[in-house]
């Protein structure tokens, strides 16, 4: 059999194994932990840095083919390996979503709107930011997620302290918009160029956190899920891109859509395909790394995911505690996913729980029973 390889031992990487491992691949792990969710799952585990030069040749060895689950892993890592194997994506298609700045520059190049913004990089080019971009958010350009590596400025002092907070690296700075909600699209595109697409998904972010994802979209409509997908396919062809990618959109208070960020991998968002669809986003990574035909993905069952922080492995005292999951498995249509990650902090993603239903009411409404059994705040 063909082995599968994912720089990365996360828990995407470890539901791309499970995918891989239900076509029959052998899968191999690079990961620096020893007890990485997805190496603890793989046929090999190469415990090394990801620029370690014995670790990748010690990947392209086992590997046939390489793809990535972590959003910062090195592109100059992937690079190398593509000298060995063929490697999905590209490092060079990473590194353009690696950078804020270059992601954003894309995005313009293809034709999608973004917010307005402005790169700092040097002192000059903090002065000369316009005043109109104030209120604002100022992100990191590389490094960021869940929020870290962000800060809201209100006007120019807290702008000018907000650098120096960041270490003074190269940000972006967006104008803070009036978002009506928020969505995410997920494509997978083969060598041959195919793209197929998942449903629009509805996003609930949390202290910057993804928190609820909901599917089909309440406040979709299929105007609006022709143009995301279409603006995602765009993006995708334009990086030559081969593998699974996900755009995130603002859906502003006048309806108009706005391209956030791109994750060059399959997204939190996306987890909920698992069991809500006939094919999920692991299976179709697995299916464009292997050269495998990308079959068009059908949600069969409206659907509602939770995402399971570290949060709920504490009570109100702060002591360590284990969910009530005999209660929350009692509920019809839910599916808990728990990544095997040994210690639960607060932020940290520890599983996600699916609820599908007949219905998109009775999704949400098994969906609320959960949240509330699990001390989740109602969304
Ligand atoms: P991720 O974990 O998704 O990679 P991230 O740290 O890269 O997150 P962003 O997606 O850039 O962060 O922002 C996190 C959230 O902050 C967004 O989902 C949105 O709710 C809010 N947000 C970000 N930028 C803006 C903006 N320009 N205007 C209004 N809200 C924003
Ligand atoms: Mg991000
Ligand atoms: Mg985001």
């Amino acid at each position: 059999a063909l082995t599968l390889g994912v720089m990365g031992g996360g828990q995407l990487g470890r539901m791309f194994v499970h995918a891989a491992q239900q076509l029959g691949f052998r899968t191999a792990v690079l990961d620096p932990d020893a007890t990485s969710p997805a190496g603890l799952v793989a046929h090999a585990h190469v415990q090394a840095e990801y620029l370690d030069e014995a670790g990748l040749q010690a990947l392209a060895d086992t590997a046939d083919a390489i793809t990535t689950e972590f959003e910062n892993v090195p592109a100059e890592a992937l690079r190398r390996l593509a000298e060995r194997r063929p490697v999905a994506p590209s490092g060079d298609a990473v590194a353009v979503c690696q950078d804020r700045a270059a992601e954003k520059a894309h995005f313009v190049d293809c034709g999608v709107p973004v917010a307005p913004h402005a790169v700092i990089a040097d002192e000059a080019a903090l002065a000369a930011v316009p005043d109109d971009l104030l209120p604002g958010i100022l992100k990191t350009a590389r490094m960021g997620y869940d929020g870290k590596g962000q800060i809201r400025v209100a006007d120019r002092a807290a702008l000018e302290a907000g650098w120096a907070e960041l270490g003074r690296v190269t940000c972006v700075l967006e104008k803070r918009l009036p978002l009506a909600f928020e969505v995410s699209v997920i494509v997978a595109r083969g060598r041959d160029g195919r793209v197929v697409a998942f449903p629009l998904q509805q996003n609930l972010h949390r202290d910057g956190i993804l928190a609820v994802t909901t599917v089909p979209a309440p406040a979709g409509t299929p105007a609006l899920e022709a143009e995301a997908i279409g603006c995602a396919a765009r993006i995708a062809a334009d990086l030559g891109y081969v593998g699974v990618l996900c755009i995130e959109f603002f859906i502003l208070e006048d309806g108009s859509l706005v391209a956030n960020e791109m994750a060059p991998r399959p997204h939190n968002s996306g987890h909920h395909t698992i069991d809500s669809c006939d094919l999920s986003q692991f299976d179709l990574q697995v299916r464009a790394m292997a050269g495998l035909p990308l079959a068009k993905p059908r949600l069969h069952s409206p659907t509602v995911m939770l995402n399971l922080l570290g949060d709920l492995w504490f009570d109100a005292a702060g002591q360590e505690r284990t969910p009530d999951w005999a209660a929350v498995l009692a509920l019809p249509g839910a599916n808990l996913h728990l990544y095997g990650k040994e210690s639960a902090r607060r932020g940290r993603k520890m599983g996600h729980l699916t609820i599908t239903g007949a219905t998109p009411a009775a999704a949400r409404e098994t969906a609320l029973q959960a949240a509330a059994l699990l001390g989740i705040e109602p969304f």
